[in-house]
């Protein structure tokens, strides 16, 4: 019998700390050395990077990759804020214009209701005229007729 149990495994994104005095970001491994975790980092700095012991970290800081993507992470971090804050911005003015757009539409049926019953009492207009016409054996002109039949 196996003294092994199965641990369940997670991935997690590893992401450089800040420092407050110093106002910048530096390494720190979230595996403390002889850990054992069930978590397997990955880095955003190269694509595969799979870290999970504090030696895995060690290492992986050391690499050109990595110390050039900590020398730029404020930037960003500070552009990713950027994005979110404007991706924010824009599902806002979404939604204003998905309103604004539902009261158009509202306004435009109601034109379209009132342009039809105007047409409606226009042709009742048309058929008096015709009905007046025939009686009296005239013809009535119109100027500028809004139908031409
Ligand atoms: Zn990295």
């Amino acid at each position: 019998m196996s003294s092994r149990a199965i641990v369940p495994i997670t991935c997690e994104k590893y992401t450089p700390t800040f420092d407050i005095i110093l106002d910048e970001y530096y390494d720190q491994s979230p595996v403390k050395s002889r850990e054992r975790n069930s978590i397997i980092y990955t880095c955003p700095c190269k694509s595969g990077s799979n870290l999970r012991t504090h030696t895995d970290f060690i290492k992986h800081f050391d690499t050109d990759h990595h110390k050039s993507y900590l020398k730029n992470y404020s930037n960003i971090v500070e552009n990713e804020e950027n994005e979110k804050n404007e991706k924010k911005e824009l599902k806002i003015q979404n939604e204003t214009l998905n309103r604004l757009l539902v009261i158009k539409n509202k306004i435009i049926e109601e034109k379209d209701e009132k342009i039809k019953n105007k047409d409606k009492k226009i042709k009742e207009l048309y058929k008096i005229i015709d009905h007046i016409e025939n009686i009296m054996g005239i013809e009535i002109k119109i100027r500028n007729p809004p139908y031409s039949e």
